[in-house]
């Protein structure tokens, strides 16, 4: 009796490891939707933009910095779920993506920067942030990857502040929305 009791727990719990693992690997880093500014669940905790009527509990237009990787901005908005107090930043586009799958490559560093720059002033980790734009929007997952690419931007970005010649690399994503493309750069793809 108590053998079999043990047997039923068992084939839960080994049910609900497999549903998490299988929405773990199918789980995607970017994630593309219609656009919509709602956030169900979350209050704003800071904002970019200055307007005449303040709410309290929001902080409005301060630079953020990161000290670890020595760079600061703003990002539109930052929310907060009410419930696990996650912080979410998010950054609105001007123009729209159409059927493009992923953000433009200059917007994703931003966000990225924003990914490091909250975890340090508000200490927690954002588990994602979206990118707006005008026709859809992206939900984008905080994974070891971005962040990786972003501190290989700014590596490449300082050492050409000193004077270093980088290799350009040129790649679809990269290249898609650079206004050097087919211009005057000579590595992009054609
Ligand atoms: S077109 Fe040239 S400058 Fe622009 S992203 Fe591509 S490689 Fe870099």
């Amino acid at each position: 009796m108590f053998d079999l009791a043990v047997l039923k727990i068992m084939c839960v719990l080994s049910a609900v490891l497999a549903v998490l693992m299988a929405r773990r690997i199918l789980k995607k880093d970017i994630v593309k939707t219609k656009t919509s500014f709602k956030m169900p669940g979350h209050s704003l905790i800071y904002s970019d933009a200055r307007p005449k009527n303040k709410k309290d509990n929001v902080e409005y237009g301060t630079l953020l910095k990161s000290e670890s990787l020595d760079i600061q901005g703003k990002p539109d908005f930052i929310f907060e779920s009410r419930f696990m107090k996650r912080i979410v930043p998010v950054e609105i586009k001007s123009g729209s993506i159409k059927d493009e799958e992923e953000p433009h490559f200059g917007d994703l560093m931003q966000l990225a920067a924003y990914f490091v720059i909250v975890e340090e002033e508000y200490g927690k980790k954002a588990k994602y942030g979206k990118l707006i734009y005008k026709d859809y929007m992206f939900k984008v997952y905080n994974t070891a990857k971005l962040r990786r690419e972003l501190a290989g931007v700014l590596n490449d970005m300082r050492s050409m502040l000193n004077g270093k010649m980088i290799e350009a690399e040129g790649s679809f994503v990269k290249c898609r929305h650079c206004v050097c493309k087919m211009t005057v750069c000579e590595y992009c793809e054609k």
